[in-house]
């Protein structure tokens, strides 16, 4: 897919400036933003991330659950996990988190495009130590699905915890890129007689199925009803704040 119709002149980055050469958008630099306030956004909204790193030479891209705390990037996963272990002493890793907004059909192929919010972060991973920090990042992960769910749980056992490798990377070295809007067609196109425009797509929730085990009387906690149905989803599905809304 490609935007390369879009003018030249209003190729300008947004927000402030990148924290590295690195993560400086070259391609469609004015899609680019390096603010803290829009990264947070684009990360909190996500669930999902995925983790590239290189062994042996190797790179490999695993997918994996992601939460933010403060200026922290977090994963965790059995100790027993080739991911975990390969990346967990200061090796350099790139992460990267996507949410779809729009399939975006343009009068040619070449055209098409997709609206997306996405994060690059770059850096070294790190391994977080002891059980009580381990505790308090479950916790977060958690809670960063669930508010308010983490109390309701039996407490890990110390077996659980030293079975679970958690990780982190500073969200110092970051990167956003958002595209939002119609299609691009260049002028001499639009004309063409094909339905052209956009389809938006959204991340939702759906009802709650209780499971088989469920003992009768338990009733579905607030986080889960309605508007409250997972905050990672309802945040997943709300628009960029500072654009007014991906279609
Ligand atoms: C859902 C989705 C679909 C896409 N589909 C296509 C496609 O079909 N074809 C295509 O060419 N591109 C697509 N892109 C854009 C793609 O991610 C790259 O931005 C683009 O290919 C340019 O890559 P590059 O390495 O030349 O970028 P460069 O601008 O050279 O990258 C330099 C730095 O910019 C930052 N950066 C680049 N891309 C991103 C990003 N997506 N998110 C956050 N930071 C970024 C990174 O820090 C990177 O190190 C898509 C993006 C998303 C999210």
């Amino acid at each position: 897919m490609s935007d390369a119709t879009v003018p030249a002149r209003k190729r300008q980055p947004s927000g402030r400036r990148p924290a590295s050469d690195r993560v400086r958008l070259r391609r469609l630099p004015e899609r680019g933003h390096y603010d803290r306030a829009t990264i947070d956004a684009i990360v909190d909204a996500a669930v999902v991330g995925h983790v590239g790193y290189v062994v042996d030479g190797q790179p490999f891209v695993t997918p994996t659950a992601v939460w933010r705390h403060g200026d922290r990037l977090y994963w965790h996963g059995s100790t027993a996990s080739r991911m975990l272990r390969a990346t967990k002493d200061g090796v350099p890793v790139c992460v990267t988190m996507t949410h779809l907004d729009g399939l975006v059909l343009a009068r040619s192929g070449f055209d098409h495009s997709l609206n997306y919010r996405s994060v690059m972060v770059l850096g070294r991973a790190r391994e977080v130590e002891g059980d009580e920090q381990r505790l308090a990042a479950l916790r977060d992960f958690v809670e960063h699905l669930f508010p308010g769910r983490w109390d309701e749980l039996r407490p890990p056992t110390r077996r659980e915890l030293r079975a679970t490798t958690v990780l982190w990377i500073d969200l110092d070295e970051a990167s956003a890129k958002i595209r939002v809007g119609p299609p691009k067609d260049p002028e001499e196109d639009r004309s063409w007689p094909v339905w052209a425009g956009v389809v938006p797509v959204r991340s939702a929730a759906g009802t709650p199925e209780p499971d088989a085990h469920l003992p009768a009387g338990i009733p579905l906690p607030a986080y889960l009803r309605g508007d409250a149905l997972t905050g990672a989803a309802r945040k997943a599905s709300r628009p960029h704040p500072q654009r007014g809304g991906a279609p």
